[in-house]
C-alpha cells in the first residue's frame, strides 16, 4: 500500500479495506468514470480482519431466509465469484459441501434447510439416506445428509486484493495505517478526521468490520445495532489423517443461531480445519484468547442486547466455553459425523472474530444491515455470507449511494 497520506479531497471515501469496503470501492469506480475514490484502512494491509481469517467457504446460499438479502446476496455472489476467480486466476474450488443429520430430532431441520435452499435457487441440491453419505465423504455416518455441489472455497484475502488491483487500475486508492478517528457531516460533504489528517468528501461508506458500530453512533447514526465480538477458534487436522475428510462437512445448525456450527472444511491449500467456536469475546482484536481491551469491554457489557443474549443462550454459551476449555469436546462435535476422528488428530489452529451485531432485544441480527446518514452508509452488520456476497453486496451499497452523490 502506498506511504503516501491519503488525499485532502475526493468524490467518495470508503473507511475499512476488508472484503467489503474493497468490493464497494470497486463497484463505484467501475460505474462513474473518473470518480475519486480514497479507501482508509486502519491497518498497514488489506483484509486484516474477518477477510483473511475466515473459513474461506463459498457459501452457496441455502441457510438464509427467502427473500433476505443474505439470501439474494449469496447464491448471486457465489456466481459472480466463481466467475470473477476464473477471469482473475484466482484459485476457487467448487469441492461440495455435506450437511450431516445425527439424530433423528435433526431431520425436521435439515428437511427445513431443504425447502430454503430450494426456494432461495441453490442449485444441485440433493437429499441424501444414510449409505449414500460414504459416496461422497467415505468416513462420514448419519441418519440423513443434505448435498450441495456448488459450496466451494476460495482465499478471500486473495479475492480482496484483486479487488484493490482493480481500483488501482481505474485510479482509486487505498491508504494503510490510516485509523479513522471520526466523522463528522457539514454542508455538502463530511469531514473525515483520520491519523494522517482530514479528508473531505460528498459521500462516505463505512465498512469497519468489528468496529463498524462505533463510528456509526459517534456520528448520530442508530444506535442499535451493536457489534458484539465472537471469537472463532479453528483446530487444524493433522495432514497424515486429512484423508478423512474430501471437502466440507456440517452439522445441522441450531436454528437459533445465525452461525453454522464446527464444521470441517479442506481449504484451498488443501489443509483440513474444525471449527469455528464462537465465543463471545473482551476484546474485538481477541485473536489470542486471553485478549482483553477495557474500552471493547465497557461497550459489550454496557450494551443491553449483551445481557438478554446471555441470558436467552446461556446453554449455548457454556458448551462453547467447553469447546475453548478442552480440545476432547470440541473434537467431540465432529466426532459425531467423522466418528474415527481424535482428539490427538489434531493441533491448534487459526481463529478470527465475527463482527455479529447484536439488538437491544438480545437477538442477534441475522441479515445485513445497512444504515445511513444525511452524508454516510454505515454497513453495521455484515457476518457469513458476506464475503461469499461481496460482488452483489457491492452493488446494493452502491445503488445505496446514489442519492448522496447526486447532491
Ligand atoms: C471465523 C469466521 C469464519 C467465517 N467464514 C466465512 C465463510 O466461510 N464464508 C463467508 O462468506 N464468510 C465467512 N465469514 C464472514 C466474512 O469473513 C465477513 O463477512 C467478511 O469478511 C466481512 O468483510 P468486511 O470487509 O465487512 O470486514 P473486515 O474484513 O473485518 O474488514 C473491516 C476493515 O475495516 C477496518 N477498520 C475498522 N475500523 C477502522 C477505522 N476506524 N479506520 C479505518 N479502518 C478501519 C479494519 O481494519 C478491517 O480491515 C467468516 C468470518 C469469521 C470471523
Amino acid at each position: 500500500m502506498p506511504a503516501d497520506p491519503p488525499p485532502r479531497e475526493c468524490d467518495v471515501a470508503v473507511v475499512g479495506a476488508g472484503i467489503v469496503g474493497l468490493a464497494v470501492a470497486r463497484e463505484l469506480a467501475r460505474r462513474h468514470d473518473g470518480i475519486r475514490i480514497a479507501v482508509l484502512e486502519r491497518e498497514p494491509r488489506i483484509a486484516a480482519h474477518q477477510t483473511s481469517h475466515s473459513s474461506g467457504v463459498i457459501h452457496a446460499g441455502i441457510y438464509y431466509r427467502p427473500g433476505s438479502l443474505k439470501a439474494r446476496l449469496c447464491v448471486a455472489g457465489a456466481r459472480e465469484l466463481y466467475a470473477y476467480c476464473d477471469e482473475h486466476a484466482i484459485p476457487a474450488r467448487r469441492s461440495g459441501k455435506l450437511i450431516v443429520a445425527t439424530e433423528p430430532k435433526e431431520l425436521e431441520p435439515l428437511a427445513e434447510l431443504e425447502r430454503r435452499g430450494a426456494e432461495n435457487g441453490v442449485p444441485g441440491l440433493r437429499r441424501l439416506g444414510p449409505d449414500e453419505l460414504h459416496e461422497v465423504e467415505p468416513h462420514v455416518t448419519g441418519i440423513a445428509g443434505l448435498h450441495s455441489p456448488q459450496t466451494g472455497t476460495v482465499d478471500f484475502a486473495g479475492v480482496a486484493a484483486a479487488y484493490a488491483a482493480d481500483l488501482a487500475e481505474s485510479g482509486g486508492t487505498v491508504t494503510g495505517a490510516c485509523p479513522v478517528a471520526a466523522i463528522s457531516e457539514e454542508s455538502g460533504g463530511a469531514a473525515i478526521r483520520h491519523r494522517l489528517g482530514t479528508t473531505r468528501a460528498p459521500a462516505v461508506v463505512i465498512c469497519a468490520g468489528a468496529w463498524s458500530d462505533r463510528l456509526a453512533v459517534a456520528a448520530g447514526a442508530p444506535a442499535e445495532p451493536r457489534i458484539v465480538p465472537f471469537r472463532g477458534a479453528y483446530l487444524r487436522l493433522r495432514p497424515q489423517r486429512s484423508h478423512l475428510v474430501r471437502a466440507s462437512v456440517y452439522p445441522v445448525p441450531d436454528p437459533e443461531l445465525p452461525f453454522l456450527g464446527a464444521h470441517l472444511t479442506r481449504g484451498p491449500d488443501g489443509s483440513v480445519l474444525l471449527g469455528p467456536s464462537a465465543l463471545l469475546v473482551g476484546a474485538r482484536d481477541a485473536y489470542a484468547l486471553g485478549r482483553l481491551r477495557s474500552a471493547d469491554l465497557r461497550e459489550t457489557l454496557g450494551w443491553p442486547g449483551t445481557w438478554r443474549l446471555m441470558r436467552r443462550h446461556w446453554r449455548a454459551a457454556l458448551v462453547e466455553l467447553s469447546h475453548a476449555a478442552s480440545r476432547r469436546a470440541f473434537v467431540a462435535e465432529a466426532q459425531r459425523f467423522v466418528p474415527t476422528l481424535r482428539p490427538a488428530d489434531f493441533v491448534a489452529g487459526p481463529s478470527g472474530i465475527r463482527a455479529q451485531a447484536v439488538a437491544r432485544d438480545g437477538s442477534l441480527v441475522d441479515d445485513f444491515v445497512v444504515s445511513r446518514t444525511e452524508r454516510a452508509l454505515y454497513v453495521r452488520n455484515a457476518p457469513s455470507p458476506a464475503a461469499t456476497s461481496s460482488l452483489p453486496l457491492g452493488r446494493l451499497i452502491a445503488d445505496r449511494l446514489r442519492p448522496l452523490l447526486a447532491r
